[in-house]
């Protein structure tokens, strides 16, 4: 994975800190093979500071993405701010079982970080992602309501009780008056 070395921080020469700046765009995501997320253009701040026992990697993430809808799956933007802290200690072997530490070998004193951005990027991503209210694909969005009128989400149950005449029956009408 060639394309992915110019995610390679080099620990050598770090002094008191360094900063790294990279730009993740769709090629980024192609090449550490991604299913969730399809594309994006996300600006990527590091700082490493020389501790006394590690380094201290402190990214910054900011821009979008583009994902998949849950309702209509088709893609959508959803914009990505997070930050995140890593310790990382030059050695041997693994030791530490915290997830927040890395250790990289004495003979290359580099850390690849294209599989840590990538984790930020899809732990920032919420569980439930939807386009809003009426920006789903029409097409999708018909056959949805058409096929979800049992659905058990607890919020539209509430809508549901409020209302006095059955907004299943409704939407079933006005999907049949459109046609
Ligand atoms: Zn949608």
């Amino acid at each position: 994975m060639d394309e992915l070395e110019i995610y390679n921080v080099s620990l050598k020469n770090i002094k008191e800190n360094k900063t790294f700046c990279f730009k993740l765009a769709d090629d980024f995501f192609s090449a550490v093979e991604s299913t969730d997320v399809q594309g994006g253009l996300i600006d990527v701040t590091l700082t490493v500071t020389k501790k006394t026992m590690f380094f201290e990697f402190l990214f910054h993430l900011q821009g979008s993405i583009q994902v998949a809808c849950d309702r209509c799956l088709e893609l959508m933007s959803l914009p990505i701010n997070t930050e995140k802290t890593f310790f990382v200690k030059i050695g041997e072997e693994y030791c530490d079982n915290g997830d927040d530490t890395i250790v990289v070998s004495s003979e290359s004193e580099e850390l690849n970080v294209a599989w840590l951005l990538y984790e930020m990027i899809a732990l920032a991503i919420p569980i439930q992602h939807k386009h809003r209210e009426g920006e789903c694909e029409k097409t999708m969005e018909k056959c949805l309501q058409a096929c979800l009128v049992d659905e058990t989400d607890t919020s539209e149950r509430k809508n549901e009780d409020k209302a006095t005449t059955d907004p299943r029956w409704d939407r079933l009408k006005s999907i049949l008056d459109n046609n």
